[in-house]
C-alpha cells in the first residue's frame, strides 16, 4: 500500500515574464511505514517538491495521493482539513513559538487539532515523554539546546497521531549528538506505529535508517535506491 503516490507532477514558478521549471514529470511512491528520503543538490527542487506532497504547493500539472485520497481534488478547507488530521511536520528552524514553553508549544497543537485543554495537557506531557523532555515542558526555546527544541517541534508534529511525517533538513540546525539523537527518534516513530516519515535532508547520516533514497537533480527525479 502507498502512503503517498505523485504521478506527472509537474512545477513551473512563473515571476513575471520569467518562467522556471522547477519540477519535472515527478512520479514517486512511498510506501506506508517507510522512511522515505529525498535527497539532492541545492536547488534541486527538495523543497518545491516536499511543498507539494504534503499539499502546501498546488503543482502546475500532475496528481497527488495522500493515504489513498486524491488530495488535488480537494476544495482548499477540506486540504486543510486532511493536513491537519495526517500530516506532521517538522521544520529545519524548528518554528517553535518563543513566548510559550515546551508544554505550551505542544498543547497549542492540540488544542488546534481540536482537543481540550484537560486532554491536551496530558497528551502534551505524554509526547514530551515520548521524546525524553519531561523535564524540560517548563522551559522556554531560548533555554533548550538545539537538539531540546527539535524534540519539542517531533513532539508538536505527532500531535494529534497523524499517519505521515513531513520533515525539511530536520538535522541540520543539530551538532552531530543532537543529530543522533533526532535520528534515532524519527527511526522509532516510524517503526513503531507505522507511520511513513518523508525528509528532505543533507544529512548522510540520515540514509542509515531510511528505507528508500530518492535523488532530484534539476527537478527530475532519479531512479530511487531502496536502501532495504
Ligand atoms: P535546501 O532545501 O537545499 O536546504 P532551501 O530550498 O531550503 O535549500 O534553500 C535554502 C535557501 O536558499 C533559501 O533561502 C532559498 O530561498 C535559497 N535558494 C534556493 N534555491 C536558490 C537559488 N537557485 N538561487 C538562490 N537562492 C536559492
Ligand atoms: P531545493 O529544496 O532542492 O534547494 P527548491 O525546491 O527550493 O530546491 O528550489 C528549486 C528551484 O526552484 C530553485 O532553482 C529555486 O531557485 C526555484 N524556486 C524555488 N521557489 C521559487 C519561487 N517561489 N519562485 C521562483 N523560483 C523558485
Amino acid at each position: 500500500v502507498n502512503a503517498i503516490a505523485a504521478r506527472g507532477v509537474e512545477m513551473v514558478y512563473q515571476s513575471g515574464t520569467e518562467r522556471f521549471q522547477a519540477l519535472k514529470n515527478i512520479d514517486l511512491e512511498v510506501k506506508s511505514g517507510d522512511i522515505q528520503l529525498l535527497m539532492g543538490p541545492s536547488g534541486s527542487g527538495k523543497t518545491t517538491l516536499l511543498s507539494i506532497l504534503a499539499g502546501i504547493l498546488t503543482p502546475t500539472s500532475g496528481s497527488v495521493s495522500l493515504l489513498g485520497e486524491e488530495i488535488s481534488k480537494l476544495s482548499s478547507s477540506k486540504l486543510a482539513k486532511f493536513r491537519l488530521e495526517n500530516i506532521g511536520f517538522i521544520f529545519q528552524g524548528f518554528n517553535l513559538f518563543p513566548a510559550l514553553t515546551a508544554l505550551e508549544n505542544v498543547e497549542v497543537a492540540l488544542n488546534l487539532k481540536g482537543i481540550r485543554r484537560a486532554a491536551a495537557h496530558r497528551q502534551a506531557l505524554d509526547l514530551l515523554d515520548q521524546v525524553g523532555l519531561s523535564q524540560q515542558a517548563k522551559r522556554h526555546p531560548q533555554d533548550l539546546s538545539g537538539g531540546q527544541k527539535q524534540r519539542v517541534a517531533i513532539a508538536r508534529a505527532l500531535a494529534g497521531n497523524p499517519r505521515l511525517i513531513m520533515a525539511d533538513e530536520p538535522t541540520a540546525a543539530l551538532d552531530s549528538h543532537n543529530g543522533h539523537a533526532v535520528i534515532e527518534l524519527l527511526r522509532n516513530l516510524a517503526k513503531e506505529k507505522g507511520r511513513t516519515v518523508l525528509i528532505v535532508t543533507h544529512d548522510p547520516r540520515i540514509i542509515d535508517v531510511a528505507d528508500s533514497v530518492a535523488y532530484l537533480e534539476d527537478g527530475v527525479l532519479k531512479s530511487g535506491v531502496r536502501t532495504r
